[in-house]
């Protein structure tokens, strides 16, 4: 039997990167990884061919001819278009993952990046939306507690304390996400599989969080950072 390649398990993905030997590379480490990029080198192009819809994730740059990756992230949440965003930022300049995040952006890898950052954001970001989950049941530490995830157990050495399954999937989120910005959107989409992130009100988030640092913190919130527009963060 010929081998064929199995097209409906490649993920269309989108890079919107003006820069031709990034947008090259890009294109190359997904290709490689069995997912079927398509570029576009400037913002409108890029606006244009994800709005054409069909894409599980868009890398996009920031600083393009014409619109900006901003911009463009802007129009599409405008529009209603849900796809998954990964913004391109300069390493180091933590104002531009906020402000990609304010866009609706879902997530962000830093330039020059790392093939091996990339893939993991990228297949996060598709495991994410495509729904699937590990089973994960491996004692781990987070802070000063070890979280046992089979008994939804939480210990720190003088008390015990319960926690629900979806305290359990934050826990894990954050800390496969350690030291990175955790967006509302991210957590909305992964923990609450809220189908248009949007429409979900912010505020289930922060309460639910709120929550889990009285549950873990006491009255400090030292374990789960607040990073002000954007989100979480655990770890740095
Ligand atoms: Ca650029």
């Amino acid at each position: 039997m010929a081998e064929q390649p199995d097209d409906d398990k490649k993920a269309r993905i989108l890079v919107v990167e003006d820069e031709e030997a990034i947008r090259r590379g890009l294109c190359d480490v997904l290709a490689y990884h069995g997912h079927a990029p398509i570029e576009a080198a400037t913002g409108d192009r890029g606006l244009e061919l994800a709005l054409g819809g069909a894409f599980s994730l868009v890398l996009l740059d920031i600083m393009l001819p014409g619109r900006s990756g901003y911009e463009v992230c802007r129009e599409l949440r405008a529009r209603g278009e849900d796809v998954p965003v990964l913004m391109l930022t300069a390493r180091g300049r933590e104002e531009d993952v906020l402000e990609g995040f304010r866009c609706g952006a879902d997530d962000y890898v830093t330039k020059p990046f790392s093939v091996a950052e990339l893939t993991a954001r990228v297949e996060a970001i598709l495991r994410r939306s495509g729904g699937l989950r590990e089973e994960r049941d491996a004692c781990f530490d987070f802070g000063p507690w070890r979280i046992d995830p089979s008994n939804l157990r939480a210990d720190d050495g003088t008390q015990r304390i319960d926690l629900t399954r979806r305290e359990l999937a934050i826990l894990e989120l954050f800390l496969r996400e350690r030291g990175r910005i955790v967006s509302r959107r991210t957590l909305l989409a992964e923990i609450w599989r809220a189908p248009d992130p949007d429409r979900l009100e912010t505020r289930t988030v922060d309460m639910q969080i709120a929550k889990l640092r009285k549950k873990l913190d006491g009255d400090t919130a030292s374990l789960l950072e607040t990073v002000r527009g954007a989100g979480y963060r655990f770890g740095s």
